[in-house]
């Protein structure tokens, strides 16, 4: 019997980890991916060595060039579950690819450093969270090093993200002196061991049940005193984990523990085996009604949240990220735009930890790739009927211009091209200006010009150059109706563009003449994001 669509959603766990730079994101990764069997490696000393090239440096560099190739997703069963996680890289200067990816996830882990707390990029990227009322469960990771206090910590997210907090486990002590955690829940203690050199597998060790002899046995007294009195404090002061309010994004359960040191990282991986939701019904237009698509609906469903281009530069491929919704998808099924363009997903593939396998089904919360020589778009929705349109998968108005230049003026259709690649792929956004002129392109933050300047060179071959454009915002216009819009671009031709899908943006010189040309023209939407239509 063919699995159920929905049964099968039920046991999915997409979840992305949010961090600020440092704070443990792939180590992290790498030990879920552990605790999950996804991977198998040597102990921490030998990862270091040149044994194993290690895959945290492998993402690392990937992650410096703006990209990640099949670490995009890493799809793990444990505990009969599947867990997709989706990687988001990690710059301090974050792209939209990060925001996109989160489109994807229907939760998110967040990390944060015991000494440093809620970092600039948490916060930013907490923010896209609430956006989309994504819950969120708190890692405070490095708990083996000198930390803040846990209340201060609490105290931080609780003012700072305006979110309750539910410590699920409290720390004895911090650094030298950390000696393990207390399950606040079932009142048991979970000592720590620190991993010895080459030792595989995880730090944890037979938990310590309250009225047991052994029960905080072997911990100095101190830190013992310290732990019951806190702990203490904490199970009367804190409120306690509610699943609704976690659901709704108004309380994070905080889960402590040490990433490199493995320890923790079962217990955050059985919080969200626990808690964390499974795919739920996603707002769409159903041939242009408003509806819900459960992940039961038989018809298949998903959009793009992602676009990859060239993952293996021998061939020019792109491979479009695709977030299933509903149904049961199968390997040869034909899935269509709404308008009306269809993928026969022949080749679709999987991200089964490192390696990428095709896929023979999947379900709602999983994430296929599709190979294709362009045509897919970030935020096409693709369904079996052709008849849905995902609402809410937006592209951020880009926050810096600039003028690009090809340095052999000979190639300046190959820009052109190149651009619009990777337009396409979402590596940055190309804007044409209507009366001619050079390109101009915009980014969400400046890392995003680096790689692109490297990959034309890398993938194309052309050496670019980038100018201060006299432009500082763009913004998609609209307008209830046609005649209005056409007025309002041909008076503003000057500073008018289109952007890859000839949508009409206007280029402004600052954030104040827009919001005066917007006064003037009451009748014109300028939005600051766009959301496809299909
Ligand atoms: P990312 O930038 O968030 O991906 O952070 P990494 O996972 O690369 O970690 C940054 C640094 O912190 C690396 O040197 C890690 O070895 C170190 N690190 C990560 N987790 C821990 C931890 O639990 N304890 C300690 N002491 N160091 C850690």
């Amino acid at each position: 019997m063919p699995a159920d669509p929905a049964a099968e959603a039920a046991r999915r766990r997409t979840f992305a980890i949010i961090s600020h730079p440092d704070a443990g994101k792939t180590t992290l990764t790498e030990s879920l991916l552990l605790a999950g069997g996804a991977i198998h490696l040597a102990g921490v000393v030998a990862a270091r060595g040149q044994a194993r090239r290690t895959k945290s440096d492998w993402m690392k560099i990937e992650r410096e060039r703006g990209i990640s190739v099949s670490a995009s997703v890493m799809t793990f069963e444990h505990a009969g579950l599947v867990f997709n996680l989706l990687d988001t890289p990690g710059h301090e200067d974050f792209s939209e690819d990060t925001y996109r990816t989160l489109t994807a996830a229907d939760s998110a882990v967040m990390v944060l450093d015991a000494a440093k707390g809620i970092e600039p990029q948490t916060l930013k990227l907490f923010e896209v969270c609430r956006l989309r009322d994504i819950p969120i469960t708190t890692f405070i990771n490095k708990m083996d090093r000198e930390a803040q206090d846990p209340f201060a910590l609490l105290d931080e997210i609780h003012s700072k993200l305006a979110m309750d907090t539910a410590p699920m486990y409290w720390p004895a002590a911090s650094g030298q002196r950390f000696a393990g955690m207390l399950d606040l829940v079932r009142d048991e203690f979970v000592p720590f061991r620190r991993l010895e050199a080459g030792e595989q597998g995880f730090a944890s060790q037979e938990r310590q049940r309250r009225g047991a002899n052994n029960f905080l046995n072997g911990i100095a007294d101190d830190v013992r005193a310290e732990l019951e009195e806190t702990s203490e404090l904490a199970r009367q002061g804190l409120p306690a984990f509610d699943i609704n309010a976690f659901r709704e994004g108004h309380l994070t359960p905080v889960y402590f523990g040490s990433a490199l040191r493995r320890f923790g990282v079962l217990e955050l991986l059985a919080g969200l085996a626990e808690h964390a939701p499974s795919p739920k019904a996603q707002k769409a237009l159903i041939k242009g009604g408003a509806a819900e698509v459960a992940p039961s609906r038989e018809d298949v469903t998903g959009f793009i949240f992602k676009i990859q281009a060239n993952m293996d530069p021998k061939h020019r491929d792109r491979v479009g990220f695709f977030r299933i919704c509903s149904g049961r998808f199968q390997r040869g099924m034909t899935l269509k735009t709404a308008a009306g363009k269809g993928f026969n997903v022949h080749n679709p593939l999987m991200f089964l930890a490192q390696e990428r396998e095709i896929a023979d089904e999947a379900f709602p919360g999983d994430v296929i790739g599709i190979p294709s020589h362009g045509g897919l778009r970030v935020g096409d929705s693709l369904s079996q009927s052709g008849d849905v349109v995902f609402q809410g998968i937006p592209n951020f108005a880009p926050e810096i211009l600039k003028r690009v230049r090809v340095r052999d003026p000979l190639k300046q259709k190959h820009l052109r091209k190149a651009l619009e690649a990777l337009g396409e792929e979402g590596v940055t956004q190309v804007f044409k200006p209507v009366h001619g002129g050079d390109l101009v392109v915009g980014a969400v933050g400046a890392l995003q010009f680096d790689v692109l300047d490297e990959r034309m060179k890398a993938e194309y071959g052309l050496e670019v150059i980038f100018e201060t454009s006299p432009y500082q915002a763009a913004r998609w216009v609209s307008a209830e109706s046609r005649a209005d819009l056409e007025a309002f671009v041909d008076k503003s031709k000057a500073q008018m563009a289109e952007d890859v899908d000839n949508a009409p943006v206007y280029l402004g010189k600052s954030a104040w003449e827009i919001g005066y040309v917007q006064e003037r023209n009451p009748k014109v939407r300028f939005s600051a994001a766009k959301e496809r239509a299909a």
